[in-house]
């Protein structure tokens, strides 16, 4: 599934397919490009 993030250290808001349901979880912990490290990042919706 392809969800849309933001990042809540730079507030880049990207595409990322995670393999298991997240609609219930509120952020999730990935890495961010723009940050290079790993970060909560918001789920705004799924795509
Ligand atoms: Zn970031």
């Amino acid at each position: 599934m392809t969800w849309i993030v933001k990042c809540e250290k730079c507030g880049n808001v990207r595409e990322v397919y995670v393999s298991y349901n997240i609609k219930d979880l509120k952020r999730i912990y990935i890495y961010c490009p723009k940050c290079r490290e790993n970060t909560f990042h918001v789920i705004i919706k799924r795509q």
